[in-house]
């Protein structure tokens, strides 16, 4: 076999990083955020890091570098790719097919995916293979969810034996099982895949085929997005069926936190709020509190300001507890406390926020949508954060919650587990202070539980400020996560020169 270039000794490391949505590009939930951060998060621990990803409908950035004839089963395009630089010298290519990524959304209508989804994200993972096998083999590729679960089963199958590309090691990370990549089996052929791959120990799974299960797989290394979840998804309750294909691939998995951006997400230097604020000086969160009232249209009176203000921005689905809340929703109003909701999702669960909101006005908010500055304000101006999910792989907003001194009431599951620490159980943990309430069943009285302890906190001032100031002092940064990433790359570079 030719020695692969590009990986010999004394060149910096460098890794080639998949996936199919990354800030400032293209967002529809966390993994945005992830690949928005992490390139130049390992650039600044000395890793050349470039990011591939879809040229989206709406995307200016950046210049056209390269454009080749790509061929994909019998179809055939030219690609461009355009070169963005991101953060401390991490880099972004996007790749432009305007017949694959011109659309109105970057996965489907809906909730219905594009039929052609396999082709497209297949297109991704080989346009970055093939522009790296141009120009020069990364130390290591790291591969995002379904949609980039082809590149490590190409590089055991199709480049195995490449004069560039054979014996790259492969990491894939796993954002939420969930979703798992599903098509029919005839697209194998059309995505240059043998039929040896409809088998069980490979990507076959009941009678389709499934991307995700690809990507576990085959990949040197697999990492969840908290120590829970990895725990989590071995079990039938979590593993939507894979728990199995997981615990086959146990010894190589680690479970790695998100970091989140603490520079975007900054209550000090955050210009969507109103004035800034700090865990040295909180006075500036009631303008937060007050501006966030008002856009909702809610009474900002005095009583208002002194009722817990509780805040959620979510995907309306029943993985983030949408359903619980549904089953509560008759008490909410109930309680001592105000609500403002930015969401979208369901049809079931809008309507319900919105008729929840239109029955009582001075109390409830919705806003159906996404809308980036209000979700700032919010996590600035609300005194807690709901986060009831069935599951969750990491969750971010608990995290940039702490951050803005707003008190997470979440429940124990993933990487909600991992990154609050509840009010009552915490005391036990020497040095460890509470961050948060945190509840354990998914019933709707264990939920009214936790806000019935979380709205009694709040009218305790001294607790519920140490609480505030425990959270603004946790380190969420991306730092701690990178390092962690490169060990795991290093294992998997590892693995590959031991023959594995
Ligand atoms: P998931 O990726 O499962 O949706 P995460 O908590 O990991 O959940 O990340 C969600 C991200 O998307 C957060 O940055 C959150 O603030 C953001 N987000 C979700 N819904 C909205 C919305 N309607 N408007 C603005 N931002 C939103």
């Amino acid at each position: 076999m030719p020695k692969p270039r590009g990986r010999s000794a004394g060149r910096r490391r460098s890794v080639l990083i998949i996936g199919s949505e990354a800030q400032p590009f293209a967002k529809t939930g966390g993994l945005a955020d992830v690949l928005g951060a992490l390139p130049p998060a390992l650039a600044r621990l000395g890793w050349d890091a470039t990011l591939v990803l879809p040229k989206y409908r709406g995307v200016s950035s950046g210049t056209r570098t390269d454009t080749f004839p790509l061929t994909v089963g019998a179809w055939t395009r030219d690609v461009g790719f355009f070169e963005a630089p991101l953060d401390d010298g991490a880099r972004a290519l996007l790749v432009d097919c305007p017949e694959l990524y011109e659309r109105d959304a970057p996965y489907g209508h809906g909730n219905i995916d594009y039929p052609d989804n396999p082709r497209r994200f297949a297109v991704l993972v080989r346009a970055a293979l093939e522009h790296a096998a141009r120009h020069g083999a990364p130390s290591v590729v790291h591969a995002h969810d379904w949609q980039a679960g082809l590149a490590p089963v190409y590089l055991r199958s199709l480049y195995a034996a490449h004069p560039v590309l054979a014996g790259t090691p492969s990491v894939f990370t796993i954002h939420n099982i969930a979703y798992q990549g599903l098509c029919e089996a005839d697209w194998l052929p059309r995505l240059d895949l043998g039929w040896d791959q409809l088998a069980i120990d490979r990507l076959e799974y009941w009678g389709r085929v499934s991307l995700l299960k690809g990507g576990i797989n085959d990949a040197d290394m697999v990492t969840t997005v908290s120590r829970r979840y990895a725990e989590e998804i071995q079990t039938p309750e979590f593993g939507f069926g894979f728990d199995g294909i997981i615990q086959r691939r146990r010894a190589d998995l680690a479970g790695i936190l998100n970091g989140i951006d603490v520079q975007e997400w900054d209550p000090e230097h955050d210009h969507f709020l109103p004035a800034p604020f700090s865990a040295a000086d909180l006075s500036g969160k009631a303008a937060a509190k007050a501006a966030v009232l008002a856009r909702y249209g809610l009474p900002t009176g005095a009583a208002t300001l002194a009722r817990p203000l509780v805040g959620m921005v979510s995907r309306m689905v029943d993985q983030k507890g949408f359903d619980l809340i549904a089953a509560v929703a008759d008490n909410l109003p109930r309680l001592d406390a105000t609500f403002v909701v930015l969401g979208e999702g369901e049809d079931r669960y809008q309507r319900l926020w919105r008729t929840l909101a239109a029955a009582h006005p001075d109390r409830i908010g919705a806003r159906i949508g996404f809308d980036e500055s209000l979700a700032h304000l919010i996590e600035g101006g609300a005194d807690m954060f709901l986060m009831p999910s069935r599951f969750e792989p990491c969750g971010l907003n608990q995290m940039y919650s702490q951050r803005y001194g707003t008190v997470p009431v979440v429940r124990a599951v993933g990487g909600l587990a991992d990154t609050v620490r509840d009010a009552a159980s915490s005391k036990a943990v020497k040095g460890r202070r509470a961050t948060g309430v945190v509840f354990d069943a998914y019933t709707p009285e264990a939920l009214l539980g936790a806000l019935a302890r979380a709205l009694d906190l709040f009218g305790q001032p001294r607790k519920w400020r140490a609480m505030q100031r425990a959270g603004m002092q946790e380190d969420f940064s991306w730092h701690r996560s990178a390092q962690e990433y490169v060990k795991i790359y290093d294992r998997a570079i590892k693995k590959r020169l031991k023959g594995a």
